[in-house]
């Protein structure tokens, strides 16, 4: 089914700014329409002359005039082509780009839930799909059904007989087609689905390559692979073996339209109803009007095919994310005051027992860090990217500089609140690409102060061709801890009021560690901090400890008074050493 309101607004959405160009497109694809319909007529006049024996003065005129409009016609042709695709890529390109910045802006429990790979084929696949739709399928439509109504009107003229059986003909071609057409479909959707799961499969593979490698999974993958492709050949193969019955129907149907109008264009010639022109006249148009019948079928195909891709498009806008934005304030400058208020949270939402947190409530307060211990699994991370709006909590709320986290303007708190995750996301880019997240606007001064603010200049004067130095993706040929120091830089250039910062569990070298002390040190003066720790020594410059067990605050204060309280968790984590205590 065809979603006609939804086809409608996207047409007249992003056709708008176009109307003048696709106008224009549309008289000129009416245009050559007329014209192919003259061009016989004029054959037929120069036969019938010839064949009266007329002089080759009065012969001449029809053929140029043949000539001309033949060269006419070229030429708006290609006109035509032109304009549609201009219309259909500017119309296509601006629904990619909503369509790009709308999934941008979803939550991440959508973007876990949909690889890379899946969305690039919805994105460009679902929209160039649509690219025929935009420029001139209304138009083709219209325009061939006037040229077959043209042709079968003429062909009446000259020869009630002769209209009428291909009056039915054609009828009965276009239904058969149609028909046809219908048992294919499916077979060309399996094609459709199973290059999806393909792409995001490739594309998920791709990404975790050195995991894959390094655990020795490329069997098992390769395996995977074998299955999909082994579920895809036999399915290309139906979608052709469709494809061949088409056309091989569409063929022979035209063959045999071209038959009737020899048996009956002799046939009338002989019993003097038709004149020799007049015969070719039928001969012509008849070959014309299968052209046109394809064409209007494919455009119902592609209208069909539209159809899906307008769903599935109108879906993913209708896709909201689930940070809903009650209002737009802005965070003071300077340090945050950070505090959960009775946060519960699961990163499924229907899943309603997998709770990841319960009841979580601590205040920080501007300028004050806080140490976060808890064995692995307990929630930690959960808390930063909580913080960073990442997703939001089910109940409770987070408030950052005493706001709610959705009444912030999130571009807003996204420049106030800075984290950096357990793995640093790198770019294939060079070092000041990769501080800078590409914004020109940043000098290198500034970001060698920033360098220097943080006793990174060792660091610096280490890479090999300094801020130039290129990265490789993934982890960007640097250790874990030259990488971390890289998203210290890049927080420290944005000066944000609240930092979390979520410690790699990865041991680091004694050099990189002492280097990223110090560095932390520096980023915290005068900041809100959570610092996420996997070794005590981390949170020793911790002011309060928050211990989460299972997604419970299980004990929180301060870090001195903590210690020196023996009854505590944290003394008791101080004694037995944080791997025995916890894990
Ligand atoms: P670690 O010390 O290993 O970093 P953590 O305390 O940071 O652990 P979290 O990453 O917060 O732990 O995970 C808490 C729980 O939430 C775990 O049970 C984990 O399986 C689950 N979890 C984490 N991320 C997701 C996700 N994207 N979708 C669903 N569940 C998740
Ligand atoms: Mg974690």
């Amino acid at each position: 089914m065809i979603p006609v309101r939804a086809y409608f607004r996207l047409f007249a959405k992003y056709l708008r700014p176009y109307r003048r160009k696709a106008s224009l497109l549309a008289i000129v694809l009416f245009a050559t329409i007329a014209l192919q319909l003259a061009n016989p007529q004029l054959i037929a006049e120069f036969i019938d002359r010839a064949t009266e024996g007329a002089e080759v003065g009065e012969l001449v005129p029809l053929a140029v005039a043949f000539m001309v409009i033949a060269i006419v016609h070229q030429v708006l042709l290609v006109w035509a082509t032109y304009l549609a695709e201009q219309v259909g890529w500017s119309a296509t390109n601006q629904l990619r780009a909503d369509l790009a910045d709308h999934i941008l802006h979803l939550d991440m429990g959508f973007h876990k839930a949909n690889s890379p790979g899946e969305l690039i084929e919805r994105i460009d696949g679902d929209v160039t799909a649509l690219s025929n739709f935009f420029s001139s399928m209304a138009i083709k439509v219209v325009g061939n059904g006037l040229l077959v109504v043209g042709i079968i009107i003429l062909l009446w003229a000259e020869s009630w007989v002769v209209g009428l059986a291909i009056t039915v003909f054609t009828g009965l071609t276009f239904l058969g087609l149609v028909r046809l057409h219908g048992v294919t479909v499916p077979w060309h959707k399996a094609i459709r689905a199973t290059s999806a799961e393909m792409f995001g499969f490739i594309g998920e593979q791709v990404d975790g390559r050195e995991d894959v490698e390094a655990n020795g999974a490329t069997a098992f993958m390769v395996n995977r692979f074998d299955r999909i492709q082994h579920k895809w050949l036999p399915e290309v193969v139906r979608g052709w073996t469709g494809w061949a019955l088409m056309w091989s129907a569409s063929m022979g149907l035209y063959f045999f339209s071209l038959m009737i109008a020899f048996v009956l264009g002799a046939y009338l010639f002989g019993i003097g109803t038709l004149t020799l022109g007049s015969v070719y006249l039928v001969f012509q148009y008849i070959g014309m009007a299968h052209r046109p019948i394809e064409e209007i079928r494919e455009q119902l195909v592609d209208l069909q095919k539209a159809g899906a891709s307008i769903e599935r498009v109108e879906d993913l806008f209708a896709t909201e994310s689930r940070l809903v934005q009650r209002d737009e304030r802005l965070l003071p400058d300077g340090p945050l005051r950070l505090s959960f208020e009775h946060v519960t949270f699961s990163y499924d939402d229907e899943a309603g027992d997998e709770r990841v947190l319960t009841d979580v409530s601590f205040d920080v307060a501007p300028g004050r860090v806080v140490g976060l211990l808890g064995r692995t699994g307990s929630g930690k991370s959960t808390i930063a990217r909580l913080v960073t709006r990442l997703y939001e909590p089910q109940h409770g709320a987070v408030l950052v500089g005493g706001i709610p986290t959705w009444d912030i303007q999130l571009d807003d708190l996204r420049k106030r609140v800075a984290m950096v995750t357990q793995d640093v996301q790198l770019f294939r880019a060079s070092i000041r690409d990769n501080l800078t997240f590409f914004d020109d606007s940043i000098s290198d001064a500034r970001l060698e102060e920033a360098i220097h603010r943080l006793e990174l200049d060792e660091w610096l004067s280490s890479l090999p061709d300094g801020l130039d130095t290129m990265l490789e993706s993934g982890s960007g040929g640097l250790s874990a801890g030259q990488a971390q120091l890289l998203a210290f830089t890049r927080v420290f250039l944005r000066d944000p009021g609240v930092v979390v910062l979520d410690e790699a569990s990865s041991r680091l070298d004694p050099s990189t560690e002492a280097l990223i002390e110090t560095a932390v040190d520096h980023l915290l003066e005068n900041r809100t901090a959570i610092l996420i720790a996997h070794r005590l020594a981390t949170v020793a410059r911790a002011d309060d400890i928050i211990i989460l067990d299972g997604g419970r605050v299980i004990e929180q204060g301060d870090r001195v008074a903590l210690a020196a309280d023996p009854g505590s968790v944290f003394s008791h984590l101080l004694v037995a050493g944080m791997e025995e205590a916890l894990a």
